[in-house]
């Protein structure tokens, strides 16, 4: 089935050497601009011929931590310190990180729900598909940085996938230590059939993904694992030179075997997590509680660990319906190989 080409165009040249700021131009017509663009800002830092990098933040529009460590080597990198090509692209869903949300205001899209994308379907599953068919191909490898956003907090670590080539399995997860967060982690996802991972994936391409935060903000030290880590995924590929800086504790290591991991409210009202991230839990202990806000003197609901383990990522907001993650469990081992 063959697709008609992507309504989008680029302002920048992704052969020429030097550095260029530009767009991703994605034409729109609405009650605000009749013959209007989404405007996705684009960074080509090029120096010959060697490896090529896509580094991409704002996949959801309140993950700041990758969004401000991309803006700021975007500012910072010089043509002649590059071997080859980086991209940066820090906010891939520009409109929801305009307005500080996950999903798209435009068309309610979850751009990392939306891939491989369509050129004929929504704002955000044409970016979708403009990144799987236009920018995926241009590189080797690929670094994705999220975090929590504004209802998640998560442990800061790199991570990557079981992959079926064991070849490119390996050479993700070196990428994934190398970024030197404080935890490596090799990942299940939930759906993991729409993500822009598999979209990179199963282009055979490397793809290192990231959680480094999150609540809706940064902090000094998140960011710092943000900015050592792009920068040592970018020396660890051969884009630029330098010495691999590492965390100051030992990285430790986590799996991520199944859905056992996540821990999902049945429950409406306040919730109390009695585990701090980062903390070790054992199974059957106490994670949390969820109190009824409509009346006194009931008793909140427990809920427990499913499995032994270390808490990666925990429910920000406290209210918490129906559904949500309140806990993620995950595996501590001593090697992902
Ligand atoms: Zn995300």
């Amino acid at each position: 089935m063959s697709k008609r080409p992507s309504p989008i165009s680029a302002t920048v040249d992704f052969d020429a050497d030097g550095v260029q700021h530009g767009f991703l131009k994605l034409p729109i017509s609405n009650d605000e601009s009749a013959w209007g663009a989404v405007m996705i800002p684009v960074t080509v830092v090029k120096n010959g011929e060697g490896p090529s990098a896509l580094l991409t933040g704002g996949n959801h529009g309140d993950e700041y931590e990758g969004i401000t460590a991309l803006l700021k080597l975007a500012n910072t990198l010089k043509a002649e310190d590059v071997h080859g090509r980086v991209i940066i692209v820090p906010m891939m869903n520009v409109p929801a990180a305009k307005v500080g949300r996950r999903t798209s205001p435009m068309d309610g899209g979850n751009l990392n729900r939306s891939f491989p994308g369509n050129p004929d379907g929504t704002v955000t599953e044409q970016i979708a598909d403009y990144f799987t068919r236009y920018m995926v191909p241009l590189v080797d490898v690929v670094l994705d940085l999220h975090s929590g956003g504004r209802t998640l907090d998560i442990i800061p670590f790199a991570a990557s996938h079981l992959l079926d080539d064991k070849d490119q399995q390996r050479q993700a997860l070196e990428g994934a230590k190398a970024f030197g967060a404080p935890t490596a982690m090799m990942m299940f996802e939930l759906d993991a059939a729409r993500l822009f991972d598999t979209a990179v994936e199963s282009q055979g391409k490397i793809f290192v993904a990231t959680e480094l935060g999150g609540g809706g903000t940064t902090t000094p030290e998140r960011m710092e694992i943000a900015e050592r880590g792009v920068r040592n995924f970018l020396i660890h590929y051969g884009l630029v030179d330098g010495e691999l800086a590492g965390p100051s504790q030992p990285q430790v290591y986590v799996d991520m075997p199944d859905a056992s991991c996540y821990v999902q409210s049945e429950h409406t009202g306040l919730l109390e997590l009695t585990v701090t991230l980062g903390e070790m839990v054992e199974k059957g202990e106490v994670l949390a509680r969820v109190y009824d806000m409509t009346r006194t003197g009931a008793m909140p609901v427990e809920y427990h660990a499913q499995r032994s383990g270390v808490l990666v990522a925990r429910r920000f907001p406290s209210l918490v319906n129906m559904g949500d993650t309140i806990a993620v469990i995950a595996e501590v081992v001593d090697s992902l190989d």
